[in-house]
């Protein structure tokens, strides 16, 4: 018998009704990959939260890319962000417009761009949670050229989890492993204060299955807490170099989040002693009159559920537009963009006819 058999036996045993959230892109892409919903017990019902860091960058910041983009500079950015929409298309589109964006793979692939081309303004567009923002840092730390920036656009996960539990009905949470590698599991400590069950999970089928069975576990017992189901990666203290280089770096700012709004503390700017590599610093002007008249308020995407998606409140079949409108190829919103994202993971995985 498979481990995953195994497991799967267990968790139908003790089976209760539960909602339980994770907050991790790569998480969906395996529950989606390997079908888990269909084969949990019907009581077991798993969201999604927003953890795709293309699905949460907000339109507002890729609006500012965009003006960046279009005022001379080299914006260089990571392959999926450039295909997720801002209030007036893509950065592909502004692309295709004439600006010079470029694909990169990594903050240093950007880096080289400056050193090469030492004449020109280059941008990195730098997106993502927990896990990246220490690679950024350390960028930065070993001093890039004078005509590098970074337009910062990092999220963290503590805040939005605490903004959700507030607003949607959940029991217990998934904890995205890789955020675990960098920040550890005790941040998470005060929701197992709160009652909700919390276990740091790998990205294999089996790893994610004993995550959800440790939920159950914890639901019988009573004994609300922190667990790691993820200790080959995770260090219950997380990766301290790493946590000393952000709060080096960065400092922790209110943020906006595509769909949910302005969540306290959850984004992160660079420190003043920094400011020569802030682009919204350095560009603060030209960027301010760029996006100065854009209306954020019926958007061309009005129709798009990515909003109450990212809060685990619908599912990608309750959007009029997926499928349709909406595919990986002509993405309407950021939820259909990335592997990471839920709209996308459903169209490649659960087919489109039974949506
Ligand atoms: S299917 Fe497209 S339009 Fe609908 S919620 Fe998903 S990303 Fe948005």
């Amino acid at each position: 018998m498979s481990a995953e058999s195994e497991l799967l036996d267990k968790i139908r045993d003790i089976s209760r009704p539960v909602r339980i959230m994770h907050i991790c892109g790569t998480h969906e892409r395996t529950i989606s990959k390997y079908s888990m919903r269909d084969v949990l017990p019907e009581e077991i019902e798993v969201l999604s939260g927003p953890g795709c860091p293309v699905c949460v960058t907000p339109e507002q910041e890729i609006d500012r890319a965009i003006a960046l983009a279009e005022s001379g500079v080299i914006l260089t950015s990571f392959g999926d962000m450039m295909r997720v929409p801002g209030s007036n298309g893509s950065l592909m589109e502004a692309r295709s417009r004439g600006a010079d964006v470029r694909m990169v793979y990594s903050i240093d692939d950007a880096i080289a761009i400056a050193e090469k081309e030492p004449e020109s303004k280059v941008v990195f567009f730098a997106i993502g949670f927990e896990t990246t923002a220490p690679t950024n840092a350390a960028a930065v730390l070993r001093k890039p050229p004078g005509n590098f920036s970074l337009l910062l656009s990092h999220k963290l996960t503590i805040p939005a989890m605490n903004e959700l539990i507030d607003e949607i009905e959940v029991d217990a949470f998934i904890a995205p492993g890789h955020v675990c590698t960098i920040i550890g599991i005790h941040p998470f400590d005060q929701f197992a204060e709160k009652g909700f069950p919390v276990i740091a999970a790998g990205f294999e089928a089996d790893e994610l299955l004993l995550s959800i069975l440790m939920v159950l576990e914890q639901q019988r017992s009573g004994n609300h807490t922190v667990e790691n189901a993820y200790p080959r990666a995770v260090k219950n203290e997380g990766n301290r170099r790493a946590q000393e280089m952000m709060e080096k770096v960065f400092e922790v700012i209110d943020s906006d989040w595509r769909g949910i709004g302005t969540i306290k503390d959850s984004g992160m700017k660079l420190r003043p002693e920094f400011a020569m590599y802030d682009a919204a610093v350095i560009y603060e002007d030209l960027i301010n009159e760029k996006v100065k008249d854009i209306s954020y308020e019926n958007s061309a995407s009005s129709l798009c559920r990515c909003a109450e998606i990212l809060k685990g409140k619908e599912k990608p079949s309750d959007c009029p537009l997926f499928t349709k409108k909406c595919n990986p190829a002509n993405p309407v919103g950021s939820c259909m963009v990335s592997q990471e994202g839920m709209c996308y993971n459903w169209y490649r995985y659960r087919g489109v006819e039974d949506a």
